[in-house]
């Protein structure tokens, strides 16, 4: 293991973080790390819950995301996953960050980021955190209604303002349009308060939602931002910044869905914000970055066989994380998460409907609403969920007294120079 900084910070619940990364072999992945603990950890009846972030798969991530989309600033969202290491690397690459309240400016602030490398894309803020983005030189800041207007221009009159468009987000796995975002038809009013309560609007903004299904709405979105940029124009602001939000696929193996969402975004900028019309083109990436980073082991404590009617064998294993801990987001997935089963089974096991559940006593704590298909297990085994790093941890509490997964991180050699030069 390799100590990087003695500093211990908090952790999720009131945790700590660990204060070392541990180095991986030539070709060795965090799967093997896990692995290894597993081993460790099974010679002990002591089978806490734990994730593996490999700080490496990061770096990558943010490599495929500037390939691909190379015209996009990325401004991470770090609601997904705050941890210190994955701020840090990020900082390190030169990302932009993406705040949602004032804790989250304060960590970033924290950490030597320029504030004019965050964006407060928050449509509703607290005038507390208002007023202390305006004493902290945040000026980037996302509205889409009069009330925040009224706001900004009361405690932080010097903002660069970015409005944001409603989109048609109900295809996302988490839609966000019935909370956030403006329609088309205010946006003109909206751009005239603005001026006439002497505030500068600089751009437009949208979210087609997480784990956005269909391309298409970008292309809508965008075009739709174009409008609000001659709007704006036409009232007397300075427009020159679009942020084309979240909303990109985060889970390994969705690598055609990206390419197909960039192409249809590289097209769209290309015809609506043509290159050398001095726009700012950035985006706000949560998943896209995070959920490949973290692998999560978790342990089977407990496990009942029931015969339904018709005689159907369907097996209860009830785990030691749940919807209570880092799995809370997994019930609104439409596809349940099929767990690697870690044991020597022969070639074909037979496969039994499952539930899995997690530890607490509500019988609402499972990790999906559906059954998975998994052999017979046995209490005492290990289960691997890959692409556990974006909406986990952070949205786990210690509900029932059960304690959130503790997180390790892993890094190969070739990403050592990031940590050096790392805030
Ligand atoms: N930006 C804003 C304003 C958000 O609300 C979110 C997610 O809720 C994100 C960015 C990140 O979205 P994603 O993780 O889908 O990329």
């Amino acid at each position: 293991a390799l100590p990087v900084d003695p500093q211990e910070s908090a952790g999720p619940a009131g945790s700590t973080w660990p204060t070392e990364i541990i180095q991986l072999g030539p070709g060795e992945s965090a799967r093997e790390v896990v692995c290894k603990k597993i081993r460790e950890l099974s010679d002990s009846h002591h089978r806490d819950p734990f994730m593996v972030a490999d700080l490496g798969v990061l770096a990558g991530r943010h490599q495929t995301f500037c390939q691909a989309l190379p015209r996009v600033l990325p401004f991470y969202a770090m609601k997904c996953n705050s941890s210190p290491w994955v701020l840090r690397v990020l900082a390190a690459l030169g990302t932009g960050f993406d705040c949602a309240s004032q804790v989250e400016l304060e960590q970033v602030l924290g950490l030597g980021v320029a504030p004019s490398r965050i964006i407060y894309a928050n449509p509703c803020k607290s005038i507390s955190s208002l007023q202390y983005a305006a004493c902290h030189g945040v000026q980037l800041l996302t509205f889409d209604s009069e009330e925040e207007l009224a706001k900004v221009a009361q405690h932080h009159p010097g903002a660069r303002l970015v409005l944001r468009l409603w989109t048609e987000d109900s295809s996302s796995i988490f839609p966000l349009s019935t909370k956030f975002g403006a329609r088309l038809d205010m946006c003109e009013h909206l751009l005239k308060v603005a001026r006439d309560l002497g505030l500068a609007v600089v751009g437009a903004s949208f979210h087609v939602g997480s784990s956005c299904q269909n391309a298409l709405v970008f292309e809508k979105a965008i075009a739709d931002c174009r409008r609000i940029f001659e709007m704006g124009r036409g009232v007397g602001h300075e427009m020159n910044l679009l942020d084309i939000g979240g909303g990109f696929p985060g889970a390994e193996g969705l690598e055609p869905v990206f390419e197909e969402m960039a192409g249809v975004i590289r097209a769209a900028l290309a015809r609506d914000f043509p290159e050398g019309t001095g726009v700012e083109v950035i985006a706000e990436p949560g998943r896209f970055y995070a959920a490949s980073v973290c692998t999560a082991a978790v342990n089977i404590v407990g496990k009942k066989a029931v015969l339904e009617a018709g005689g159907r064998r369907k097996l209860l294993y009830y785990l030691n994380d749940g919807h209570y801990g880092i799995f809370r987001a997994c019930i609104r997935e439409p596809v349940p998460r099929t767990p690697i089963v870690v044991k020597e089974l022969g070639s074909k096991p037979p496969l039994f409907p499952c539930i899995l559940y997690g530890p607490t006593c509500d019988a609402f704590d499972k990790l999906s609403k559906q059954e998975v298909q998994l052999p017979e297990l046995d209490v005492g085994d290990w289960l691997i969920f890959p692409s556990m790093g974006a909406y986990t941890w952070v949205m786990s509490s210690t509900f029932n007294g059960f304690l959130p997964a503790s997180i390790c991180y892993a890094m190969g050699p070739e990403f050592r120079s990031l940590l050096e030069t790392a805030p």
